[in-house]
């Protein structure tokens, strides 16, 4: 029995920019099951928390506004980007910008990660912010958290995590 509202979560960006691998890196990831779409609970503060995660773009776009579904109640968005795909990183915005026009998220804070900080070419986070226009942002709380979601624990994962949970409550 949960005494306040559940918080619900979305994890999106492109294929392989490493939402998988920052979820297992998360304290969250041993509830995770292996299915592309994740969907977990866990306690924060005698709260339940939903996660759910999917790919973002590609040329099977029907499947993505199938996703759209779960918009609904959502409180914070975690966008995570491949820092290192300079190639792909207009399409990354094309998605996040849709995302964010969309009106059931309104409300929901948004934490990017910069992840793949450990590859040489990386855009750092304040590129991304430049990228991905957040600083023409008007009500709404975002954070660009570097990451590394390779090597060992990783770093930024939890740090980000932390940020938006504390956002949310
Ligand atoms: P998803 O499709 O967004 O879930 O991406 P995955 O989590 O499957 O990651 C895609 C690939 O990127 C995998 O080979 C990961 O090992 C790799 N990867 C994820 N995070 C990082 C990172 O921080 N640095 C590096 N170098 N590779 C990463």
């Amino acid at each position: 029995v949960f005494k306040y509202p559940r918080i619900n979560i979305i994890v999106v960006g492109l294929d392989a920019s490493g939402k998988t691998t920052i979820l297992y890196k998360s304290k969250f990831g041993e509830v995770l099951n292996s299915q592309s779409l994740f969907y977990s609970y866990e306690t924060v503060d005698n709260r339940e928390l939903s996660i759910k995660s999917w790919d973002l773009g590609g040329s099977d776009r029907s499947i993505s506004s199938l996703y759209k579904r779960f918009y609904e109640n959502v409180q914070g968005i975690i966008f995570v980007v491949d820092s290192n795909d300079r190639y792909r990183i207009e399409d990354a915005y094309y998605e996040l910008d849709k995302i964010l026009k969309d009106n059931q998220l309104n409300d929901a804070v948004l934490l990017v990660f910069a992840n793949k900080q450990d590859l040489p070419e990386a855009m750092k986070p304040d590129e991304i912010a430049r990228k991905f226009k957040l600083y023409d942002i008007q009500g709404r709380n975002w954070l660009v958290q570097d990451s590394c979601a390779c090597m060992g624990r990783g770093y930024g994962i939890s740090e980000g995590f932390e940020w938006l949970l504390n956002e949310i409550h």
